[in-house]
């Protein structure tokens, strides 16, 4: 029996898309080979990717202005190749700041440009989007940069405002969980291992014309212009992730595209937000407008309940709730591959041990 996985990322994957991957692992398509060992400009593989990118523009609604890259890296790289593709040394970009992956693509951004914060709820310990009526941009920012989804602290942008500077979004975990207007976004990056296939990939969305403008010392294989220009395969892709992602987006497009998987993920989330709001042993730190439908963090009332509560769960096969080391409690992730059944599992189990140890 497959286990509930709560994994925060690598995360569950559709179990349809593991069958099909293990019916198609020897002998894909009957070319007597596996996608792992086939050359990316095989016409197999070429078939491959661009089937992915056209399921991924076709769930995203994403057109002729905006390029689609399959890079290596995952998301970190992005914090880096970012400014070193949409800004030369010394131009402002304004960062809101709304928890600890934000920290981490602040940090590399400084290394590379003059970083302003236009926001922040660090004073808060990040359990809330600060408003745009509180946001202070730089007129003149090369773009502004946002976590549209705080993975470790449960915190995302529910709406995405006007910005003057290109909008650029880290979605690494909500990539996928809901229809977007790419016309708001200069770019959109993510990696791949929650919501869109396993490690080893990222994902970015960049609008043409940002592209071209990378500062001359920018590694070849981090430049989108050069990356765009060779179909992503300026060097040799992650093939198989690629492969693995294709398998998820067609299963998207399947299940009724991102506008299903918003209303899978919504049920999921209020399952389990009402869980915790109605029980006094659990709580959710997190404002209520701004809580993620992704990732649920919450702690028990008593934490040196923690390690029974995870025992416990891992009786009944529900795995990797465990909060992030640098907070602690519990988390929940609900990808689009968890399914509402995993959630009913959990929300049995909490109440259970609430009953017996609360
Ligand atoms: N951004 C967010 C929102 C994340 O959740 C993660 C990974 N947990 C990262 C960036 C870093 O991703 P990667 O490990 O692919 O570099």
């Amino acid at each position: 029996m497959r286990a509930f996985n709560f994994s925060p990322g690598p995360a569950a994957l559709p179990e349809a898309v593991l069958e099909q991957a293990r019916a198609e692992m020897l002998d894909y398509q009957g070319r007597g080979l596996s996608v792992m060992e086939m050359s990316h400009r095989s016409a197999e593989f070429m078939a491959i990717a661009e089937t992915a990118e056209a399921d991924l523009r076709a769930l995203l609604d994403i057109g002729d202005d905006h390029h689609v890259l399959f890079l290596h890296g995952g998301a970190s790289m992005q914090f880096a190749a970012v400014p070193m593709n949409l800004c030369a040394a010394g131009d402002v970009v304004d960062y809101i700041h709304t928890g600890s992956w934000g920290t981490k693509a602040i940090a590399e951004a400084r290394r590379l440009a003059n970083v302003h914060i236009a926001a922040s709820s660090e004073a808060e310990n990040f359990t809330r989007v600060p408003s745009p009526t509180e946001w202070r941009l730089t007129a003149g920012a090369a773009y502004c940069h946002i976590t549209a989804n705080e993975t470790i602290g449960g915190v995302q942008f529910h709406d995405f405002p006007a910005t003057g500077a290109p909008l650029v979004a880290d979605m690494s975990s909500d990539l996928l969980s809901r229809p977007l207007d790419m016309g708001r976004f200069g770019l959109v990056y993510a990696g791949a291992q929650k919501n869109l296939g396993p490690a080893g990939l990222g994902v970015v969305v960049v609008r043409k014309d940002l592209v071209g403008r990378a500062r001359t010392q920018t590694p070849r294989v981090l430049d989108y212009a050069i990356q765009a220009e060779h179909g992503s395969m300026f060097n040799t892709p992650p093939t198989f992730p690629w492969y693995i992602a294709g398998l998820v987006f067609r299963w998207a497009r399947e299940q009724g595209g991102v506008l299903a998987m918003q209303r899978a993920v919504e049920r999921k989330a209020a399952k389990l937000y009402t869980a915790i709001d109605e029980s006094d042993f659990y709580h959710s730190p997190v404002r209520i407008a701004d809580r993620s439908l992704m990732n649920v963090p919450f702690t028990l009332a008593e934490p040196r309940l923690d390690g029974a509560f995870l025992a416990g769960a891992e009786a009944r096969r529900i795995l990797n709730i465990r909060g992030h080391r640098s907070v602690g409690g519990m988390r929940a992730s609900l990808y689009n591959a968890v399914s509402e059944k995993a959630v009913d599992a959990l929300v049995a189990y909490m109440g259970d041990f609430e009953a017996e140890r609360g």
